[in-house]
């Protein structure tokens, strides 16, 4: 079955130098799809180009939280429209979300941009990628308030009780190969169920060894630790992963 990486930021200063060979990796490893997520204005537009480029990219556009605070609210409807004009090229709606790590004391202007990229996501019927850090239950109270249908908690770093509701209202998480290593990530996927995950990279960040760059030719990583986890085989949660993508993206 086709392997998926549903989050990944290729257009990275960091894959600069060898993007065709991280690519091929990818390619040899089953990888047929790499959901590039795009995090502010410039990034949207770099991630347009490389999916024009190279097949196996999926673009997401979206606005970082940290990013969608830092534009006057001109520019932020300009690049709302500015996606919406693109909606056919693209596959989702992403990077979106809010953060409480950082500017956690603006997070009434972050829940302002987000309102509008859920609404946007709806108005042109795609999935949500969302980042929720340390912001997790105003996520998901302002989803829920919205009810978007199609949405993935990209590493969630909540609660197993946060994750629990997520999970009962019929949403997904994509699982990061930083698993390997993180006990949090394997009791969110024993709690979620194969019928509620996705796998992603965020390449080239939480890679399955610390301080490596990472890249999608680690999902097969992910894939065997989630058999392992859930008692299915490799191909079996292939299978199920694939079923998933394809309800909520295709
Ligand atoms: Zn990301």
């Amino acid at each position: 079955m086709p392997l998926l990486d549903i989050h990944a930021h290729l257009d990275d200063e960091q894959f600069k130098p060898d993007l065709d060979e991280v690519l091929q990796r990818a390619r040899d490893a089953g990888v047929t799809t790499i959901i590039t997520n795009g995090l502010d204005i410039q990034t949207n537009r770099s991630v347009l180009l490389l999916a024009k480029k190279y097949h196996l990219i999926k673009p997401a556009l979206g606005l970082y939280p940290d990013e969608a605070i830092r534009l006057v609210p001109s520019q932020l409807y300009e690049e709302i429209d500015f996606i919406e004009k693109n909606k056919n090229k693209i596959i989702a709606i992403g990077e979106v979300g809010l953060d409480g790590k950082h500017h956690k004391d603006r997070l009434d202007e972050q829940k302002e941009a987000f309102s509008l990229m859920i609404d946007l996501a709806m108005r042109i019927n795609k999935p949500l990628i969302v980042h929720s850090r340390q912001a997790e239950q105003e996520c998901i109270d302002l989803l829920t308030k919205k009810a978007p249908k199609k949405v993935v908690f990209h590493c969630f770093g909540g609660s197993l009780e946060q994750a629990k509701d997520i999970k009962r209202k019929g949403w997904y998480f994509s699982i990061p190969p930083i698993i390997l290593r993180n006990q949090s990530f394997q009791d969110l996927v024993q709690l979620a169920g194969p019928d509620r995950l996705l796998t992603e990279t965020d390449s080239p960040y939480l890679s399955s060894v610390k301080g490596k760059r990472n890249e999608p030719a680690e999902i097969p990583l992910v894939i065997k630790k989630i058999a392992e986890l859930e008692g299915l085989s490799a191909g079996e949660v292939e299978n199920i992963i694939y079923k998933n993508y394809s309800t909520l993206f295709l």
